[in-house]
């Protein structure tokens, strides 16, 4: 990828649409938003994500897919600019139910960007995934990698890709698509975490386990080419990710050109690392036990992120293992119900 530098205009920021603003990376980053003065509305149907982890003023219970809201949405807030995050994204639900993936998000999202276009707004973040890739043949991965998805949720996100892509080019709208790898930890005054029912996501369940939530881990293959046996993934803190969607918006405001960009910190950390730490932060030994490897897990994920940190400055300040564990162990602790009482 050729590496251009974008110009990030600084002050107010043009209102904004966050779809999936009640999920995990949808709250911190409509959070964070608001921190930099945007006025942003959230649009979510709330089968996955939560109520109170809504922050923005403006609410909407709904559909992407409702067109006619969509395009309501926008006239009536005057929406500059899109970050679109609603989409189911459970790896294993995805392989049991593939027709669900393609239709919730790629459909969906299909739908949500025609009322998007004809309501006229120009600039689209959407929230992609490492999960495109499959088992990429190098790490670090590149953006150029050869995409092959070896799950219906990577696949669902890679054609919603491919229509930016072409409707982008048609319609004159200029998008970005961010591919993040694992994203972890909580936001840090801990009033923002990650609730997903049913959980799978390690971290979670590693704290959950030390909460004695759980009665055991369960590690998933203990025989990948790794240096420990175990799988290998670069985890990125919520808010680093955050600040990378508001960083691709305001420079698609701009003038920035459209863009696809891994969003990782180029560090892997194994399964049994991330154990270790989170027994030296809570003081809980955990109970594990070693299962068979899980389906659609590739065995590496570690991002080359250097176009967006070239492009649009982006840096992770908070994806250390540290800070990732101990911000999500103090949402875990003070929320072992997640968002439910
Ligand atoms: N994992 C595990 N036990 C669990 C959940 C996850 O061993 O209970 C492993 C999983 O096989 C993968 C890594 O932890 O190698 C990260 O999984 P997660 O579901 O958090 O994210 P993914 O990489 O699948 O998006």
């Amino acid at each position: 990828m050729k590496i251009k530098k974008a110009v990030i205009p600084a002050g107010p920021m043009k209102p904004v649409l966050v779809t999936g603003g009640a999920g995990y990376i949808g709250s911190h980053t409509a959070q964070e938003l608001i921190k930099e003065g945007a006025l942003v509305v959230v649009l979510d149907n709330l089968t996955t994500g939560h109520r109170d982890a809504v922050r923005a003023e403006h609410f909407y219970e709904g559909d992407i897919a409702d067109t006619a809201l969509v395009e309501h949405i926008i006239k009536e807030h005057q929406i500059q600019s899109v970050i679109h995050f609603a989409a189911k994204s459970q790896v294993s639900e995805s392989l049991a139910k593939p027709e669900l993936y393609f239709c919730e998000n790629t459909v969906k999202s299909f739908m949500f960007f025609e009322a998007v276009m004809k309501a006229g707004v120009k600039h689209v973040v959407f929230s992609s995934t490492a999960a495109v890739y499959g088992i990429p043949k190098y790490i670090p991965i590149r953006e150029e990698t050869m995409l092959a998805p070896i799950n219906p949720y990577g696949a669902s996100k890679r054609m919603i890709e491919e229509c930016l892509e072409w409707v982008g080019k048609v319609h004159g709208i200029r998008w970005v698509a961010l591919r993040y790898f694992n994203a972890a930890g909580a936001s840090l005054d801990g009033s923002l975490g990650e609730d997903h029912g049913p959980e799978t996501h390690l971290i979670p369940l590693v704290l959950q386990t030390a909460l004695g939530l759980r009665e055991k881990l369960s590690v998933f293959g203990a025989d990948y080419v790794t240096s420990d046996g175990t799988c290998i993934r670069d985890y990125v803190h919520v808010i680093d990710l955050a600040n990378a969607h508001i960083l691709a918006l305001r420079a698609l405001e701009h003038s920035m050109q459209s863009g696809i960009f891994n969003v990782g910190t180029g560090k892997g950390s194994s399964v049994l690392e991330i154990i270790e730490k989170s027994e030296a932060l809570t003081g809980h030994k955990l109970s594990v036990a070693y299962e068979e490897r899980r389906e659609g897990d590739p065995p590496i994920l570690v991002a080359d992120s250097e176009a967006i940190k070239g492009v649009v400055c982006w840096e992770p300040r908070y994806s250390n293992l540290e800070t990732i564990l101990s911000s999500a162990w103090r949402w875990h602790s003070t929320h072992p119900n997640g968002y439910r009482q």
